[in-house]
């Protein structure tokens, strides 16, 4: 069998940065300032601190104009919704993110559903999901999105495939499904209810892990010269490492394309964060330029 494909992430990732950091100036002459992301957060976990930093921190590198908004966790949702409304108010600001989880006592489609659509940079406003349903114009949330230019860079054909995407959430499995479906695979999405889950996953020509489950694709899973993706993030406790859904090691001998973690989809998400942010942009300056 042909050598297994790596597909690297970060590299693509990195990539897609400069090509937009190349475009910023220009933009900045035409338009006068630059694409504005503002990201909020709520409350103090780790994990959603670290995304909230590297966010702000790759919307710099490409030239945006990053504002954080760091509230207490005791933040009524009042309060947050107050934010989101100055911040759809305010026409400096192209791009409005809420860091999920937000914590509990916080209704978080409420929130979701505060964001102006036309700043929705995350994709998740159910305007946005609606017309990716019906293949209208919106925002493609980042991770799908992600996906698909790997996909794409990696030459993978998609027309007429069998996908198979194991998980079925709003944010990743739904709109991945939706996503391949678009481009013409023949695509199943399993869960935690479906049986005899390896039977199906053996039938993909393309299989997208989106679960968060340690190495659960095993190579027994996987069709000889199959495409795994694998968008899971877990911590091992082994070795305190981040591995994915997919075991690695023994499915790079049997796929044909396959993505690592870290260093896969998770450096796309973050790209097509930026990328999502420009398009909102280039929306409300075309839409200014027109009422001038
Ligand atoms: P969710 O927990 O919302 O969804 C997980 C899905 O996996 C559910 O649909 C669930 O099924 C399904 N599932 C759970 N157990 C099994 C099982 N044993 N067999 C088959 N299916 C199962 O997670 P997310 O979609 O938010 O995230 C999935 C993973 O992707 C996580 O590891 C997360 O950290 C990672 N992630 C990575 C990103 C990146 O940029 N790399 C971005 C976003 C997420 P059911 O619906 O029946 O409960």
């Amino acid at each position: 069998m042909a050598e297994t494909k790596i597909i690297s992430g970060k590299d693509l990732a990195k990539k897609i940065k400069e090509d937009i950091a190349a475009r910023v100036p220009a933009l900045v002459e035409k338009y006068g300032r630059a694409p504005h992301l503002a990201v909020i957060l709520v409350g103090e976990d780790p994990a959603s601190q670290s995304y909230v930093k590297s966010k702000g921190k790759d919307a710099e590198q490409v030239g945006y104009k990053s504002t954080t908004i760091r509230l207490p966790e005791a933040t009524t949702e009042e309060e947050l919704l107050k934010i989101i409304s100055d911040l759809n108010a305010d026409s400096e600001v192209d791009g409005i993110l809420v860091q999920l989880p937000v914590p509990k006592h916080i209704d978080e489609d409420r929130v979701i559903e505060a964001i102006a659509r036309k700043k929705d940079v995350d994709g998740f406003h159910p305007a946005n999901v609606a017309a990716l349903w019906q293949k209208r114009p919106c925002v493609y949330p980042c991770t799908p999105k992600g996906v698909m230019r790997m996909l794409e860079e990696a030459g993978v054909e998609i027309e007429g495939k069998e996908a198979v995407v194991i998980g079925r959430s709003n944010i990743v499995g739904l709109p991945m499904s939706k996503m391949l479906l678009d481009k013409n695979a023949t695509v199943t999405i399993a869960h935690s209810r479906t049986r005899n889950l390896a039977e199906v996953t053996r039938r993909a020509d393309i299989l997208v892990a989106a679960v968060g489950r340690l190495r659960m694709v095993t190579a027994d899973m996987v069709a000889p010269g199959a495409v795994v993706i694998d968008v899971g993030v877990n911590r091992d406790p082994e070795t305190g490492k981040l591995a994915g859904d997919v075991d690695y090691d023994a499915v790079v001998e049997k796929a044909s394309v396959i993505t690592p973690v870290p260093g896969g989809v998770g450096p796309m998400t973050r790209a097509c964060l930026m990328e999502n942010t420009l398009e909102c942009y280039l929306e409300a300056m075309k839409k200014n330029n027109k009422e001038d």
